[in-house]
């Protein structure tokens, strides 16, 4: 109240307001400056009006918003519009008011700057600056005039992006487990100890946390944002936010646990180069993590059949079970174990003991003496540290998969997605398959910062004008207008299956996923079961298929799908097979029909 108020009010009159109105600070608010205005009506200008209050208000609540970790996209499966600036769900009009009544935010259009810089106004990041989200929309809205399509310079990409990075590489991380091991926990905690949330925002969470009685969710709000999140207390989205370790620049993908929310998590897999996967030690609570129906080995097959072979296992709430070893060993023992099944290396396993909660053994090494004891290996942002690189495929031509699709206001609209090969200018004319239309790229939009230039392993939000906003959804993919990406209905693919108890026949019924898409197919053919060593066929046209078994088949989907020859572009000929709600097999394409 003293924020907003500042000394117009003593503090027995705002004790006494706060006591009168039930302890509704709002009301009380309101209270004071209605009976000010009332008792002082002639001297409106030594007040406070309930106006200026209410911006006053609008104006800390944006700065409290502006300083939240910065998020670039929410990839959103099921359709849900999302605005690619993470605002606030808040209405228009108080978006508008704050436009108008904020002389800061009218800047950009008062200064008769050249486009170029008022593009990188644009650009400042939401960390570093004071300024407020709804500004960002403001100024995010202001559209480029930098001239499209016009002379190509010639780029050296990779040149470009050796500078851009500062010789930092870019990695994609997933963090993923069961539900409740603690992953938002976790890696919100290691956002605030890296100050990428600042203390202030840090504070009111606890307090809010506390107020819902759920003081222990305050770390795992830094990433859960919306209300439904937390009223749950569960990840939906695929939240996205950047950190910095000695040589890499992370971009960070909070993925969902319950059961329920795989597809979203498969999106966000889908994306990554490496993972966290985090396992809640707890006495119990790892069995049920990790026996049938709990999510850590779905979603450890998963992000591997999805290509990712370097993981970190971190051991979570070591706290609860006092740092013990034996403990420790155990679990890592039966992880390890089934991991080899799934098809990791053990040399790009790590096991990394941690506690999200009191943030120990997160970016640096624990001072714990339960745990030095007997540990003395890398904390876990050092392991991130060290993940290698993926070579990106930027030599390839141009590929997006289109994550998300959204409306802004100003010409065009944003499609947001990872380019997975190629690079790309401002002013490229793309093709979106399998619309087949073209587009013509106005502004790109890395981790909130307008660029000239995107390659492949960025995750950008491209604004794009000259077709239509219905032709392109989650899955079309934009590429170079020289190269098309194939389209097809019927594909020849390699598959392995996993857990599945009733055996599969031609015809069986099944979900195809990969990259963003989630298409219903089925086989249309067992073309014959295939000798795990060699590849050769060892049995032609098998009646069915059983679990664990290798085999080539042809498969149909219901509409056209976007994908490529696992040789070509391994990003996009790899899927995944599902069916009841499991994933039961991953295949590449061999053969696109
Ligand atoms: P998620 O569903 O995997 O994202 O899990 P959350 O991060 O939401 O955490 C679930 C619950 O576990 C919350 O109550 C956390 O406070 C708690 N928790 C997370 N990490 C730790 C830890 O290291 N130690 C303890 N004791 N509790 C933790």
């Amino acid at each position: 109240m003293r924020n907003v108020a500042g000394d117009s009010f003593s503090e027995p009159v705002m004790v006494q307001a706060v006591i009168n109105n039930n302890y509704d600070l709002e009301k009380a608010l309101n209270f004071l400056f209605l009976q000010n205005e009332t008792s002082s009506p002639k001297n409106p200008a030594s007040i406070p009006s309930r106006m200026k209050v209410a911006e006053k208000r609008l104006e800390m609540d944006a700065d409290f918003r502006a300083s939240l970790v910065p998020k670039i996209a929410k990839m959103t499966v099921s359709g849900k519009q999302t605005l690619g600036f993470e605002t606030p769900s808040k209405s228009n009009d108080v978006k508008n008011e704050v436009a108008s009544s904020s002389q800061k935010s009218n800047h950009v259009e008062d200064l008769n700057i050249p486009a170029k810089e008022a593009d990188s106004t644009h650009t400042v990041s939401k960390q570093s600056s004071p300024e407020t989200s709804e500004e960002m929309v403001v100024r995010a809205n202001t559209t480029p005039s930098k001239p499209s399509g016009k002379g190509r310079q010639t780029l050296d990409i990779k040149a470009e992006l050796e500078k851009r990075q500062g010789g930092k590489q870019l990695i994609n991380l997933v963090v993923i487990g069961h539900v409740d091991a603690g992953k938002s926990t976790l890696m919100g905690h290691l956002l605030f100890l890296l100050g990428n949330v600042n203390k202030r925002v840090m504070h009111r969470y606890e307090q809010e946390s506390k107020k819902a009685g759920k003081a222990s969710f305050a770390y795992a709000w830094v990433l859960d944002e919306t209300g439904e999140e937390r009223e749950r207390g569960v990840t939906i989205d695929v939240g996205m936010t950047k950190f910095e370790t000695q040589t890499k620049v992370v971009s960070l993908m909070d993925a969902p646990g319950h059961k329920d929310f795989i597809p979203n998590m498969i999106t966000g897999a889908a994306q990554a180069d490496v993972a966290v996967l985090v396992v809640n030690v707890t006495t119990g609570e790892f069995e049920a993590g990790f026996e049938a129906g709990g999510q850590t080995r779905e979603h450890a097959l998963l992000v591997r059949s999805l290509g990712v072979t370097q993981l970190a296992v971190a051991m979570n709430k070591m706290d609860t079970v006092d740092w013990s070893q034996d403990r420790f060993d155990s679990i890592a023992a039966k992880i390890g174990q089934f991991l080899k099944q799934a098809g990791f290396k053990d040399s790009e396993v790590a096991y990394i003991p941690t506690s999200g909660l009191s943030g120990e053994n997160l970016i640096t090494s624990s001072t714990e003496g339960q745990l030095t004891a007997w540990y003395n290996g890398p904390c876990l942002l050092e392991q991130i540290d060290v993940f290698k690189s993926p070579n990106r495929s930027i030599d390839k031509p141009y590929r997006l998969c289109v994550s998300d699709v959204f409306k802004e206001q100003g010409s065009g609209f944003c499609v947001s997605g990872k380019i997975e090969a190629g690079y790309m200018q401002l002013g490229d004319r793309l093709l979106v398959m399998p619309a087949n239309e073209i587009c013509v790229v106005k502004v790109i939009s890395l981790h909130d910062e307008a660029q000239d230039w995107a390659a492949a392993g960025d995750h950008v939000t491209l604004t794009v004008t000259g077709m239509d906003i219905t032709k392109v959804t989650t899955g079309s993919v934009l590429c170079a207008m020289n190269s098309p990406v194939k389209v097809c209905t019927r594909l020849l693919a390699r598959i392995l299956l996993f857990n599945i108890d009733v055996p599969v026949t031609k015809g069986f019924p099944l979900l195809l996923h990969y990259q963003t898409v989630s298409e219903p197919a089925m086989i249309k053919h067992l073309v014959g079961i295939v000798n795990k060593s060699n590849g050769e066929i060892v049995k032609r046209k098998p009646k069915c298929l059983l679990k664990g078994q290798n085999a080539i088949v042809e498969l149909q989907t219901q509409r056209p799908i976007c994908i490529e020859l696992y040789k070509d572009f391994r990003e996009l000929g790899r899927f995944m097979l599902r069916y009841g709600g499991l994933t039961v097999a991953a295949g590449v394409v061999t053969e696109i029909k």
